[in-house]
């Protein structure tokens, strides 16, 4: 499968508890209220991407920095004007 990418999973300490499953009740310390953010459970499941190189996105043909705006029809830029080329991008060129 072409340009699919396997995510992989992590078995991480829950965030909210960090790994206890309970957090204390603050109305009395001795009681432990299970943790909503892991059911009890103390993990999570972190999901992730590996990072092997940068993806070529299908259909790109420029890029350019956000904030700069879309030039309009009206607007003496061409559409060649903004950003550099995504093959120029490709090969380290800064927009
Ligand atoms: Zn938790």
């Amino acid at each position: 499968m072409a340009g699919k990418t396997k995510r992989h999973e992590l078995i991480v300490a829950c965030g909210t508890c960090e790994g206890f499953g309970i957090i204390r009740d603050p109305s009395d310390s001795s009681v432990g209220v299970v943790c909503a953010g892991c059911s009890g459970k103390g993990f999570t499941l972190l999901s992730y991407q590996p990072f092997t190189g940068r993806r070529k996105m299908d259909g790109i043909k420029r890029v350019r920095r956000s904030g700069q705006g879309i030039p309009t029809f009206s607007s003496r830029l061409s559409k060649n004007d903004v950003g550099v080329s995504y093959a120029d991008f490709l090969k380290g060129k800064s927009p």
